[in-house]
């Protein structure tokens, strides 16, 4: 796959710049997504010097149907595109009480929606060239909703749940797909959370986080969480609800429901 461009949404800051940069180093042209054009194209200008790679710059802004649309054919018609990177996303301050719903709509139109939409664009061609790797930026809160205030959570759960969906579907068609649950990363978004990130114990630095999630690109890993320790917490918990499923298919209702 080393031949294949990479898109990238969310190329503009944190953990999407940090992809395009080791993207870059390793040798492939890039097509970066974000709304702020001056940044996609200070970076671009350094990736290509530093590089000598060829990058696109694809303004857009994800939560608007238009500009979505321009980046769903991008990733339809461009037959160089081999690796997607499903990474734009962002959060609100605040919990439910007193929400804005206006930018909670925003939110699960950036973070769920344009997701989607965006991974559904490229699955039928990658699926046809029986090739291709799709990156979903998911969330440890996708498994520890209880810690974060809000909506986010679950727009990650769904990030998690989704990447399960396509794997199902895409990777019998040899099609990888990965999903990436970083912890607290050294990024922007904290701001837009309105939280200050040297107040959070824990906090891992971009770089670390990115670098780690490419090695789990490269052993093929459905499931990257790069701050978990024991590897093995996962399993049991994947584990176990995979063992629930063939439990689901039941005509009655379970003994204790009966009435
Ligand atoms: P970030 O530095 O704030 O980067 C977010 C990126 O998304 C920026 O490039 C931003 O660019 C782009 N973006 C925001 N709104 C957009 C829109 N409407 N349309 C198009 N692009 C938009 O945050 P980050 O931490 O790198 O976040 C990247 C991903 O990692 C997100 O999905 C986030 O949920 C996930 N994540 C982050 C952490 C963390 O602690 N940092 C932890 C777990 C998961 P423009 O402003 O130029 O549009």
């Amino acid at each position: 796959m080393s031949d294949r461009s990479v898109l990238i949404t969310g190329a503009s800051s944190g953990i999407g710049a940090t992809y395009a940069d080791r993207m870059a180093r390793r040798g492939h042209d890039l097509v970066l997504v974000a709304r702020d054009k001056a940044k996609l194209e200070g970076l671009a200008t350094r990736l290509k010097e530093q590089n000598r790679v060829g990058v696109d710059v694809l303004p857009a802004d994800l939560t608007e149907a238009a500009d979505r649309g321009k980046v769903e054919a991008r990733l339809r018609d461009d037959r160089r595109i081999g690796i997607f990177i499903n990474n734009a996303g962002t959060t609100v301050p605040g919990g439910f009480a007193g929400a804005d719903l206006d930018a909670l709509d925003r939110l699960v139109q950036l973070n769920v929606t344009a997701v989607a939409r965006l991974a559904a664009a490229v699955a039928p061609r990658f699926m046809a060239e029986g090739a291709g790797a799709i990156v979903n930026m998911a969330s440890v809160l996708a498994l520890a909703p209880e810690i974060f205030p809000g909506v986010y959570p679950a727009t990650k759960a769904f990030v998690l749940t989704l990447s399960q969906s396509l794997q199902g579907e895409l990777g019998p068609r040899g099609v990888y797909v990965q999903a990436v649950l970083p912890g607290a990363t050294r990024t922007a978004i904290w701001a837009h959370a309105g939280r200050d990130v040297d107040a959070i114990p824990g906090v891992m630095d971009v770089e670390e986080l990115v670098d780690a999630a490419l090695v789990g690109f490269d052993r093929r890993e459905p499931v990257t969480i790069p701050p978990l320790p024991d590897a093995s917490q996962w399993e049991s918990f994947s584990g176990a609800r995979l063992a629930m499923v063939p439990n689901f298919r039941q005509s009655h209702a379970a003994a204790r429901y009966r009435t």
